[in-house]
């Protein structure tokens, strides 16, 4: 039943209808602003099944969930997770879903993109921070631009439209972003910048050094292209301009400079059941156990509950004393 209202509603009144899930905090990269690159990852022991993932997203959807984004960790890499994303593809060619995509660093699109376009899945977000083949490597350390790029190229091919997901770095690809917004003019991919979080320890990384406000790229970008304000609103946080050079839209997702929270309408499920009410708080709920312990009748309940004490915001601060506001890395609850 896509077109009634969620009856998940939280303390101020937003309406919750989408769901990030987490499907695995594993990845075949190691973003330099995700991660360290000595990572320990969750026992599999720990992790939901993909059936029992399946059982969360489809209390979700009985509940008025209408939009869901598989994240990671890397998605892709999730042994047999075609299958969870065929059945709840077959969701969306039912219409009882009116969205499933996926957020991805690429690796796997080239051999899994028609797959996936076959499962239903229309859209996809594709990470991709450069178009320099040296400087990828050292953003992703362990990732390789020729095989994202070529993702790419199968992902067109087999249908999928696409948007890529940049963040913004200080000192690394702040001079290329307006050949990358040119880049997916070309191509006829829509965009969105994104600045750097707060999330996590990622070792001898410093976030304080990679942050730059998104605030200084558009002003920037203005120099090259004409952006004009969008009225677009898309499922998440970004706010998006229209370039009028290329004819694609250009989003800026900016938690540091902006708080979007007002309008927040999601909540994210980690791979071992976890439900974050909010990205930038540690709050959450266990629905594994509800899930174990008490089957569907206890879950809905454990939503329920926890949906009753979705925070307002979050109030994320990167400064020379704080660069890390919540412990949980970004591959846990998924961008
Ligand atoms: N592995 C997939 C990917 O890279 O697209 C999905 C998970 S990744 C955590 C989702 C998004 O979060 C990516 O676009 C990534 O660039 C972004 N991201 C990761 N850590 C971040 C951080 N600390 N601040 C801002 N964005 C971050
Ligand atoms: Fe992996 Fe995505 Fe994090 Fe990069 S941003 S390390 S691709 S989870």
């Amino acid at each position: 039943m896509p077109n009634s209202p969620s009856r998940l509603i939280d303390p101020f009144g937003r309406h919750i209808d989408y769901i990030r899930v987490s499907v695995t905090d594993r990845c075949d990269f190691r973003c330099v602003y995700c991660m360290a690159e000595e990572m320990t990852f969750l026992p599999k022991s720990e992790l939901l099944t993909l059936e029992e993932l399946e059982i969360v997203c489809r209390q979700f959807m009985r509940l008025g969930t209408k939009k869901i984004r598989l994240t990671g960790g890397e998605p892709l890499v999730r042994r047999n997770i075609l299958h969870l994303i065929r059945n709840l593809g077959a969701e969306v060619k039912s219409g009882q879903l009116e969205e499933l995509t996926i957020t991805t660093n690429g690796s796997q699109l080239e051999k899994m993109a028609e797959d996936l376009a076959e499962a239903g899945v229309r859209r996809i977000n594709v990470s991709i921070d450069t178009l320099e083949a040296d400087k990828f490597q050292l953003i992703t350390r362990w990732g390789s631009l020729d095989k994202v790029l070529a993702g790419l190229k199968a992902a067109q091919k087999a249908g999928l439209q696409i948007k890529l997901n940049t963040v913004a770095l200080k000192g690394v690809n702040e001079e290329e972003l307006g050949d990358m917004v040119a880049f997916a003019g070309d191509k006829g991919f829509d965009m969105t910048i994104i600045e750097v979080m707060p999330m996590g320890d990622i070792g001898n990384e410093n976030r304080v050094g990679q942050y730059l406000p998104v605030s200084v790229v558009r002003s920037r970008l203005e120099k090259r292209f004409t952006l004009t304000d969008s009225e677009h609103i898309s499922a998440g946080p970004a706010r998006y301009v229209e370039v009028a050079e290329t004819g694609r839209k250009l989003g800026f997702i900016t938690p540091m400079t902006h708080n979007f929270c007002e309008s927040c309408n999601r909540v994210r499920i980690t791979c071992t059941g976890q439900l974050y009410m909010c990205l930038g708080q540690e709050d959450n709920a266990d629905l594994a156990t509800a899930l174990r312990g008490g089957g569907e009748a206890a879950l809905e309940a454990a939503i329920f509950e926890a949906i009753g004490r979705k925070p307002k915001g979050h109030d994320f601060v990167i400064s020379r004393r704080k660069a890390v506001n919540v412990g949980r890395m970004m591959n846990v609850t998924g961008g």
